[in-house]
This record gives structure tokens, sequence and C-alpha cells, in this order.
């Protein structure tokens, strides 16, 4: 299941694994380029800096 989210309502959508990104909102009717995959954790990414055990403790 991947979840995508409206940029413009906030609307929540969510779509089987195989199926492309809804070319608009269901509620509003939003373009595409304001629907966002939220399921892949934050956004950005990973932020560099070598894994975990190698960052001094705060
Ligand atoms: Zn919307």
């Amino acid at each position: 299941m991947k979840i995508f989210q409206c940029g413009n309502c906030g609307q929540t959508i969510e779509v089987p694994q195989g199926v492309p990104k809804p070319p608009s909102c269901p509620r509003c009717g939003a373009s595409s380029a304001m629907i966002h995959r939220i399921d892949k954790g934050p956004p950005g990414g990973r932020r560099g800096g070598g894994p975990p055990w190698q960052r001094s403790p705060q």
C-alpha cells in the first residue's frame, strides 16, 4: 500500500502497490503536482553523517 497526501486539502489517498499516483485529488480535485507520497519517512530522506553508532551521544 502506498499513501499519498494532497497538499491542498490534506486528504490522504491510499493506493495498492502497482497502482500509479492518482492524477488528481479525489476530494478537492487538485492536480497531481499537489499530491505527495507520505509513507516513506520524513521529507529529505537521510541526512548523511554515517551510521548511528558513529554519532556522538546527545
Ligand atoms: Zn485535495
